[in-house]
């Protein structure tokens, strides 16, 4: 992993699925192999694959405290375009500090992450009635998950940190996206963890080599989208759980 440490201009950025978006981070030491963020390595000329490099900007909760005096009030997403709670996190603290100002001026906040890091800051999270906190969770089945995600922590770590923002009074969610196979089975694991769940398929073409290269190229057709969609809603909407599709 190489690590660069820099000063950037800006963080509290507009996003397109919250008001705001804040990325304490370029580059993502989760590495997944459909992340649709790797479009980063243009943007800032990393030739590393990615996964590969993580820059720091180490200044971020100094530029988060200036920008957020200057701006109007929006929910925040942390993060659009790398995982606040990847590993480096652990060194860096940035993300926990960036809540900390967040949370101080009464900010909404959205968190999503696929790591059990963040339990770390509940809390500072339990504060602030703004906050909801998401779990990526793309599939049930173990293996799958490492064909897919090798790098990200396991499914039940996730679900396991999921249960514990829940007993905190934390607002949570799952994003069960992009839909591997094995998403299907997932209803009964986040009983009683989440407030809802949102669904959304994979952008084929980012991972299209990894289906072929393990025989799932089934899971890539339209029917087979549309029944797991289906079994998966239906199950969690039999639990109470309420369900958004996104696609
Ligand atoms: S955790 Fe999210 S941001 Fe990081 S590599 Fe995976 S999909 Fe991309």
């Amino acid at each position: 992993m190489i690590v660069n440490e820099i000063r950037s201009r800006s963080v509290l950025s507009k996003s397109k699925v919250h008001e705001y978006t804040v990325n304490p981070y370029v580059g993502c030491g989760h590495g997944c192999s459909y992340c649709y963020a790797r479009f980063m390595k243009r943007w800032t000329g990393h030739k590393e694959a990615w996964g590969d490099f993580v820059d720091v900007k180490v200044n971020a909760p100094e530029l988060l405290e200036h920008e957020i005096k200057r701006k109007r009030v929006g929910r925040v997403w942390v993060s659009g375009i790398c995982d606040p709670y990847q590993p480096i996190e652990q060194k860096y603290r940035l993300t926990r500090r960036c809540l900390e100002i967040l949370v101080r001026h009464q900010w909404p906040v959205t968190i999503q992450t696929k790591s059990p890091l963040a339990v770390r800051d509940i809390d500072l999270l339990r504060d602030s009635k703004e906050v909801e906190v998401g779990f990526t969770i793309t599939t049930a089945d173990e293996e799958i998950r490492k064909i897919f995600e090798p790098s990200a922590p396991p499914i039940e770590g996730r679900i396991k940190a999921l249960a514990a923002f829940d007993s905190a009074g934390i607002k949570t969610f799952a994003m069960i996206a992009p839909l591997l196979p094995g998403a299907e089975n997932l209803a009964v694991q986040l009983r009683g963890k989440v407030d809802y769940v949102l669904i959304d398929r994979m952008n084929y073409h980012y991972a299209d080599h990894i289906y072929r290269r393990h025989g799932l190229e089934h899971a890539m057709s339209d029917d087979f989208l549309a029944g797991q969609t289906s079994l998966l809603a239906t199950a969690l909407r039999k639990e109470g759980t309420p369900v958004h599709i996104l696609f």
